[in-house]
């Protein structure tokens, strides 16, 4: 199965199982919108829980807080994002289809790249055990002619995004020959700015400032709040704030399901440093934040930094944390180092002093902050995407059967636990309901007393339930019941006493946060 296909069935699975819905999916949805189902929502909110406690739990100097959607416009306009949430974008006049000017670059110099792959994997076979690499690559006419094109390349794209030549843009796509993939044509428009702030207007708000934003990111929330914080909590530098909630892009390609949407949510962490400290914390918080990823175990080969060349306005450093989606590695995750720009511009703005009282140095100035930004949405896929498992298995007659498994970590599943009477009768319902009433205060738990036991655990499969339980008739005269494990499909006679400590063992946070 190409990863494609694979990605195609994932996105079929997360509808048939009430994990994603389109928006709006009787008027035919809503474009890059998307609602989570019954299933979904209880994993969103277990991610969200295990950031926000590592987050706000473990560091003694984060707290957190919940900013509303709507700001004084005149935020956006101090944060730069008026004058500057932009993306060049490009029409394809055959097509009539619409492209991100910098991504259909992006897109040409990852070609060259695979093709510089390509020869290396071709030189490795032919030269067998002797083949050097890295001379190869340093030596092969080939290979530098590529590598010396992707240079030119990029250095002309930075520099042309960054003084905002839209004529150079376009240039550099005729330069490369880059063609429409649906038309398959060069027939381009002029590159323009378009901003990707969603308008709306709100009648309070005195009438020369009546256009309100939805808020395109949670931090300028913190910003604003982080002398109320830092007055009312007495935090002393350093230290942090943490938020998660929705923002609003209107994103101008908006594809691979709910990898970019136009409304998702972030979990943002500002953390508020002295100046000429900011490196350091920087870099912390770029190791601490691989573990939380690294803590899940889906594999520590599949995530890698990605650090920017081209600074967004307000850094001077910025890494991503990648994951290796179906779709390749992409980003999941940005660690920004945002100098004092968010707070001074606000302070100017403003008028208000947004400084810090250093009793340390005795000296006021605006804090430098490194911030945390993941999509939430983006977590939910990457764990979706590496959890979707697709087995055979060998019955013991010899038949072989098939099975769909998530193999979500245990703490994030949206169910702990499947409780089932083995039949409909006999006052085992009863008693199955009587054990899920003990456990559901701690867990979420699901019962279930329709078709075999094998398809109910088929079910629970497909959703990730780490553990099953099944009552039957033994379970009237000596209280045990039987446990199957998802992953192994390991099956053991348990008292239903000891139940309640089997899974606190395996599915509470703790298990996560131990790690951390
Ligand atoms: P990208 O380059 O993919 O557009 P970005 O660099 O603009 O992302 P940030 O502004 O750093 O993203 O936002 C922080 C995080 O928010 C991202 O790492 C991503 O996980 C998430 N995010 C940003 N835009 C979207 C979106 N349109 N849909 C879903 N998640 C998003």
């Amino acid at each position: 199965m190409t990863q494609e296909e694979l990605f195609k069935k994932l996105v079929a699975h997360a509808k048939e199982y009430g994990f994603v819905f389109q928006s709006s999916e009787i008027y035919d949805g809503l474009s890059a919108v998307y609602d989570y189902g019954q299933n979904g929502i209880e994993m969103k909110n277990n991610i969200r829980r295990y950031w926000w406690e590592a987050m706000t739990r473990l560091n003694d100097n984060i707290v957190g807080i919940d900013a509303a959607i709507f700001m004084h416009p005149k935020t956006w306009v101090a944060s730069g994002h008026v004058g500057a949430f932009n993306d060049p974008l490009i029409d394809n006049k055959d097509s009539k289809k619409r492209y991100r000017a910098d991504v259909l670059i992006e897109d040409w110099i990852q070609k060259q790249e695979d093709k510089i792959n390509k020869e290396v994997e071709k030189a490795k076979k032919r030269f067998g055990d002797t083949f050097d690499e890295a001379m190869f690559r340093e030596t092969n006419p080939r290979v530098l002619e590529v590598a010396e094109k992707i240079k030119t390349i990029n250095t002309r794209m930075v520099s042309s995004l960054d003084s905002g030549d839209l004529k150079e843009v376009k240039q550099i796509i005729e330069d490369c020959e880059i063609v429409c993939p649906i038309s398959g044509s060069r027939n381009w428009t002029e590159v323009r700015q378009f901003n990707l702030m969603f308008e709306t207007k709100m009648g309070s708000v005195s009438e020369d400032a009546d256009t309100i934003y939805l808020r395109p990111e949670t931090a300028q929330g913190i910003f604003v709040n982080y002398l109320n914080v830092q007055k009312t909590g007495r935090m002393k530098i350093p230290f942090g704030i943490a938020q998660t909630g929705k923002a609003f892009r209107n994103e101008i390609v908006a594809r691979q399901f709910i990898f970019r949407m136009r409304e998702f949510e972030q979990m943002e962490m500002q953390f508020f440093v002295r100046p000429g400290e900011e490196m350091e914390w920087y870099e912390y918080w770029k190791e601490k934040r691989m573990r939380w990823h690294k803590s899940m175990g889906l594999g520590d080969n599949k995530y890698r930094f990605h650090k920017h060349e081209k600074l967004a306005h307000y850094a001077n450093a910025a890494s991503d944390i990648e994951f290796e989606f179906p779709f390749g590695f992409k980003e999941v995750e940005g660690i920004h180092s945002r100098t004092d720009f968010d707070l001074s511009s606000h302070q100017k703005h403003s008028g208000k002093k947004l400084q810090y009282f250093d009793p340390e140095t005795n000296e006021s100035y605006v804090p430098y902050v490194i911030e945390t930004s993941i999509g939430l949405d983006r977590t939910f896929l990457l764990i979706l995407s590496s959890a979707y498992t697709e087995e055979k298995i060998t019955k013991e007659d010899g038949t072989v059967d098939e099975r769909v498994v998530l193999r979500i970590p245990p703490a994030l599943a949206p169910i702990k636990l499947g409780v089932f009477p083995l039949v409909k009768k006999d006052g085992l319902p009863e008693k199955a309901k009587m054990i899920m009433d003990e456990l559901k205060i701690d867990f979420a738990c699901q019962y279930e007393e329709k078709d075999t036991i094998g398809k109910r655990y088929r079910r629970h499969d497909a959703i990730g339930t780490p553990f099953c339980i099944t009552v039957d008739h033994q379970t009237l005269e000596d209280d045990t019941v039987t446990i199957r494990y998802r992953d192994t499909m390991a099956q053991e006679r348990v008292q239903a006493s000891r139940l309640r400590e089997i899974m606190e063992e395996k599915v509470s946070l703790r298990t996560l946060l131990k790690q951390l």
